[in-house]
């Protein structure tokens, strides 16, 4: 995350550590898995997430933006958009999500794969304290599968993205995207991981972290609404997902480049003499 030192007031990480944000973000996960909102899987993931965005220099990159804005124009034109919310993203952005998903009249189901007593009331509880008035997948309406995919990835509401055109799945595996492209839908996700198979399955792959990215997809959202159908449409159609995961990971690569060039300079910096 942002090297900026913000007043997050995390118990046990100063302001002023370098990495503080990034830190926050750790301990509200842990906070939150024994909340029952994340689970041990979900920090595992995490960490994937987190290395990537080390390649990526913790910031938003030109290529991420230029999917953020494909996708949004893809939620404005869709007739039934739907966000699919797991635990980490209801622990990381609920305001953002929430917010998103009112601008866009976008509905939010919850979707987990590791399913506990209390875990959808504890994840509901979240989306609802950050203003969601509408969450589907909470089981009051007989669920449904989605074919071609057998885990327990496939229970769906038949009210979600199992009867949208355009769907949300950040932060998902693999399994549901390739599922939920078999049954023709138009996928969106929000993945670090340039090559992740989500990431390559999607129409449109945002590689950005999901705490950058949600605020400014809800900044896209605002600035894009009443734009002509026409125009909107052109931004998808001309959005390339391959090009744009290549030249993502061109940049991963470039930053990689310049931090092994840089790495005796950041040595000597960190421990004067190191090189003598
Ligand atoms: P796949 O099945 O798609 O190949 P996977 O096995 O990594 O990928 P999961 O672990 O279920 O799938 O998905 C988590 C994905 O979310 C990972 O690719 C990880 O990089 C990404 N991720 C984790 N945290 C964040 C975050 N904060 N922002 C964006 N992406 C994240």
């Amino acid at each position: 995350m942002s090297k900026k030192n913000k007043n997050l007031g995390t118990p046990n990480v100063p302001n002023d550590h370098p990495r503080a944000e990034s830190l926050h973000y750790r301990h509200k996960l842990v906070d939150l898995m024994f909340e029952k909102v994340v689970t041990p899987s979900g920090l595992c993931a995490h960490g994937r997430g987190e290395a990537f965005d080390y390649l990526l220099g913790e910031k938003t990159i030109p290529p991420s933006e230029k999917a953020m804005e494909a996708a949004i124009a893809s939620l404005l034109l869709a007739k039934h958009p739907v966000f699919s919310i797991n635990g980490n993203v209801a622990a990381l952005v609920p305001e953002s999500i929430v917010e998103l998903a009112e601008v866009l009249d976008a509905d939010i189901e919850i979707n987990i794969f590791y399913q506990a007593p209390g875990r959808i009331e504890a994840i509901t509880s979240i989306l609802k304290k950050a203003g969601a008035k509408k969450i589907l997948g909470l089981g009051d309406v007989e669920p449904t599968s989605l074919p071609n995919i057998s885990s327990n990835r496939r229970i769906v509401d038949p009210r979600g993205i199992f009867s949208a055109d355009v769907v949300l799945v950040p932060l998902e595996d693999g399994d549901r995207t390739e599922a939920l492209k078999s049954i023709g839908k138009y996928v969106i996700t929000i993945d670090l991981n340039p090559v992740s198979r989500t990431a390559l399955y999607s129409d449109i792959t945002i590689v950005d972290n999901i705490i950058r990215c949600l605020p400014l997809m809800v900044e896209y959202a605002r600035e894009l609404k009443g734009t002509p159908p026409e125009e909107l449409l052109k931004m998808v159609e001309t959005f390339d997902n391959e090009k744009n995961l290549v030249d993502s990971m061109e940049l991963m690569r470039t930053r990689l480049g310049y931090l092994s060039k840089d790495i005796g300079a950041r040595r000597q910096k960190i421990q004067p003499g190191a090189n003598e």
